[in-house]
């Protein structure tokens, strides 16, 4: 079995052992070793708390940066609904979109709009009978890790669709290609524009059997401070 990616590293150098990390942990997977912390990546499921809480920055979330990839043909980025929450009194989200094609992305499409299609099947699957309730949403990659490691037998209880982002970057791809049919897969790099490490690494990991279509994930503040 592929062992699995994790996202959230730690700078050794940086690290006092103050445990901080160690308390807000929700999986219990950091123990001080040595003086410094560290992660037990069977327990981890890269939720980010610790890189919230370190006072010392001293965990690190690794993304990929977008100028590594400039050489593709077509660059799609997929945009979640909290690269707007970020900018204050954002009045229209067209200036958002905007500067990402200014930033050098060819094609740019919303998460929300898969969101949608996710809301309506939600809907009808609830009206389905026999189906394991609670329903839990399949959009978050750190609680559907959390589930498969600590409390697997929620697992029937997960929606049975891939989450909004997978979902969006499927449809840009194919809309990409309608739009310039001379475009092959190889020709497409689609980058997610992602707020947290969990993201980062269901795309590395997949979903179940599922490889992603996502290529390349971006720091969310790389891609805000470049505004
Ligand atoms: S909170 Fe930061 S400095 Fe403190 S132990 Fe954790 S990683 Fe090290
Ligand atoms: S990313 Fe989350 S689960 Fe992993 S070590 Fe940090 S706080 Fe714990």
């Amino acid at each position: 079995m592929k062992e699995y990616e994790h996202s959230v590293t730690l700078d050794k150098s940086k690290c006092t052992g103050c445990t901080t990390c160690l308390r807000y942990c929700p999986t219990e997977a950091i123990r001080i070793r040595d003086g410094h912390a560290q992660i037990n990546p069977v327990r981890c499921i890269d939720c980010g708390e610790c890189v919230r809480v370190c006072p010392h920055k001293a965990k690190k979330v690794r993304y990929s940066k977008f100028e590594n990839y400039r050489d593709y043909k077509c660059k799609i980025a997929i945009v979640p609904p909290s690269l707007f929450g970020q900018f204050e009194r954002l009045e229209n989200v067209d200036t958002v979109l905007q500067g990402l094609y200014d930033l050098g992305f060819d094609e740019v499409y919303e998460v929300a709009k898969s969101a949608e299609l996710v809301s309506a099947y939600t809907r009808l699957y609830l009206k389905t009978e026999g189906i394991k309730k609670p329903v839990i949403s399949s959009a978050c990659p750190a609680i559907t890790r959390l589930i498969t490691l600590r409390f697997p037998y929620l697992k029937d209880n997960i929606l049975p669709i891939l989450p909004p982002m997978e979902i969006a970057a499927h449809d840009a791809k194919i809309r990409a290609k309608e739009k310039n049919p001379e475009l092959t897969d190889e020709d497409i790099c689609v980058y997610f524009i992602s707020p947290c490490p969990a993201k980062c690494s269901y795309i590395k990991n997949g979903f179940g059997d599922y490889e992603s279509e996502i290529d390349v994930v971006l720091s969310m503040n790389d891609i805000y401070f470049s505004y």
